[in-house]
């Protein structure tokens, strides 16, 4: 496995690899969900190449920036026994010299959801991804469900800005409680690990009641209101029933629904989502 830091290496690494190439990019601090991509890609491409960057851009000024789990070295060992071929650990002060000043934003689908609860997250994840596009130059780049508007807002940016590559969304990986994995999860303390298996259970119970004929999209926001009220830790900040594609808010899950949800753990803000109706990606992954 080829590890480069600086751009220059990167790109003469990159030339050697054969396509199609797939990109995994990550913020590290690696679990399953993360390697279930690099497993995809491992299937569909002849090589495979990872990201980690921290990307403070993508962080606003009162969130876990300073605080992100990190761990390289451990990072760098699951790559390479995941069978990864290049990984790109690019520093802050490379990726954004003090003379910077060029950001990607894709409008409408950024607007809702995560992007109206942070500002200026999805202008951060758009100019990275941009970015590594330009750097890897992949043929196809893989990203999970459990970012379910991130993966709307990479499509929309691939397809407006005539990128060559094919946008892969990936399953959610869960533990078998049902908590999506996520590297935030080392916040949660054990009372807190406890409980944030609310989130998943307040989207089943929306998805039961979809499989029983709900069609009422207010109605299915109730229902995983009423279970995200009865966890004492939870403090929620959206609850969500969106269209899949447009992510605009709907009245009639007729077709089908993203079901989606922001909610803090203590401290910690998880998120978590599923889609109903006509699935998008397919079941969930459990561990
Ligand atoms: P992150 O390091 O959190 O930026 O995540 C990197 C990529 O891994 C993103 O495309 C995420 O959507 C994806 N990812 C994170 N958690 C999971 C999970 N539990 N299952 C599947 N993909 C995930």
């Amino acid at each position: 496995m080829i590890v480069c830091e600086s751009l220059s290496d990167l790109r003469q690494a990159r030339a050697t690899l054969a396509n199609p190439l797939g990109l995994v990019p990550t913020m590290g601090y690696l679990h399953q969900g993360h390697l279930s991509l690099v497993e995809r890609a491992r299937q569909e491409c002849s090589c495979v190449a990872a990201s980690i960057f921290v990307n403070p851009s993508q962080f606003g000024p009162q969130e876990d920036l300073a605080a992100y789990p990190r761990d390289l070295p451990r990072d760098l060992a699951m790559l390479e026994t995941a069978g990864v071929d290049l990984v790109w650990t690019p520093s802050p002060q490379a990726m954004y010299p003090t003379s910077y000043q060029t950001w990607v934003t894709v409008e409408r689908v950024s607007s809702g959801l995560e992007g109206e609860r942070r500002p200026g997250h999805f202008r951060g994840v758009a100019t990275i991804v941009t970015k590594l596009f330009h750097a890897f130059q992949p043929q196809r780049a893989y990203f999970g469900q459990k970012d379910a508007q991130q993966a709307v807002v990479i499509r929309r940016l691939a397809a407006d800005l005539d990128f060559p590559v094919e946008v892969v969304v990936c399953p959610t990986v869960r533990e078998s409680d049902g908590l999506a994995l996520s590297s935030r999860n080392a916040y949660l303390d054990p009372a807190e690990r406890q409980a944030a298996t609310v989130l998943y259970r307040a989207l089943r119970a929306a998805e039961l009641a979809y499989a029983s004929g709900e069609r009422d999209a207010g109605r299915l926001r109730q229902t995983m209101g009423h279970v995200l009220a009865q966890e004492p830790l939870a403090r929620v900040q959206y609850v969500s029933a969106a269209d899949p594609g447009s992510l605009d808010e709907i009245h009639s899950a007729a077709e089908h629904a993203l079901l989606s949800m922001a909610v803090f753990i203590g401290k910690t803000r998880l998120i978590d989502n599923l889609v109903v109706g006509d699935e998008l990606t397919g079941p969930s992954r459990r561990l």
